[in-house]
């Protein structure tokens, strides 16, 4: 992965070696390959430009290391960087009573799936999930968590046929999760294939009603150019505070993830890898980074 980059790099460093220190000038070609490599991640394009004038900023004037390649020497740099934007100040989930978890993002992204992951790996980590199905425009969703829960052997709380209100619905499931002696409540909310007007506002009732200490957006690792409309949305919506990637087993190479952190600022909590209910792990930046280079 990481080879395809610095080699092309050494072809726009060709003359870089014996220069003393990297310059405007020298750096040029190189940040070009960086960014077409950026790009065809799919990270945005105001991301990619920001994070090119930052890293050039950073490396002007560093030594040229005889030691190693200079394509390599640039990728490093830009490597450590990515990591640290994608690191960032990840910490663990608030999960102090009432412990509260929205699952929020677009249709198919992995939410209902990501909620099953969560509570398996809570309640392995000595926790008592409860899980809540909360999307009320699709009967197959609520069917889904339910069969999911079954499988984690985690209790569900799912709303009667036909029911619409929601924050009825949260208001219910809070109850039964005290009566059960649950310690974490995962709401699972309802997507669409694009951001509605609708959804947003029903999102922001049930984040008002619930005020939970978690938001999480799961978003897709192929998401595109669409990543930073989507994160600001939701976040703006209901203020997220964190990002669970998804189908970081697929091919793409997840250029998402350094998008929606960049313009949220909100850490990437987890991935997902696999449709497996175990594929849930604690998102590992610097392997990101490796991955979005290419
Ligand atoms: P939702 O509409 O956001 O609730 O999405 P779902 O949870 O129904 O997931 C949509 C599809 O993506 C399902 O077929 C899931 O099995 C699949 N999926 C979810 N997470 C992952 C993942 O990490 N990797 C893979 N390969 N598939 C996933």
């Amino acid at each position: 992965m990481f080879s395809s980059l610095s080699d092309s790099l050494d072809k726009s460093f060709r003359n870089l070696r014996g220069v003393g220190k990297i310059s405007e000038k020298n750096i040029t070609d190189a940040l070009r390959d960086i960014r077409i490599a950026l790009l065809e991640a799919d990270v945005e394009f105001g991301v990619a430009k920001e994070l090119i004038a930052r890293v050039k900023d950073a490396s002007m004037g560093e030594e040229v290391l005889k030691s190693i390649k200079p394509g390599e020497q640039i990728v490093k740099l830009f490597q450590d960087e990515l990591t640290r934007v994608l690191g960032g100040d990840n910490v663990p989930l608030d999960l102090n009573p009432p412990a509260r978890i929205l699952m929020v993002g677009l249709n198919g992204a992995g939410k209902t799936t990501t909620s099953a992951k969560l509570a398996r790996r809570l309640q392995k980590e000595g926790r008592r999930p409860l899980l809540v199905a909360c999307d009320l425009y699709r009967p197959a969703a609520v069917d889904q968590l339910v069969t999911l829960a079954g499988q984690v052997n985690v209790p569900v709380f799912a709303p009667e046929r036909g029911e619409t209100d929601v924050i009825k619905v949260a208001r219910e499931a809070i109850s039964f999760g005290e009566r059960e002696g649950a310690t974490v409540l995962i709401f699972d909310t309802a997507g669409r294939q694009e951001i509605d007007e609708k959804l947003i506002k029903e999102l922001i009732e049930l984040n008002k009603f619930l005020q939970p200490k978690e938001t999480l957006l799961v978003a897709d690792a192929a998401t595109g150019q669409q990543a930073v409309s989507v994160a600001t949305h939701f976040d703006e919506a209901v203020g997220i505070t964190g990002i669970v990637l998804t189908k970081l087993d697929g091919d793409a190479r997840g250029g998402a993830a350094l998008s929606m952190r960049e313009v949220t600022g909100k850490p990437i909590k987890y991935a997902g890898e696999g449709e497996k209910l175990d594929q849930l792990i604690e998102f590992h930046p610097s392997r990101m980074a490796d991955r979005i280079l290419g």
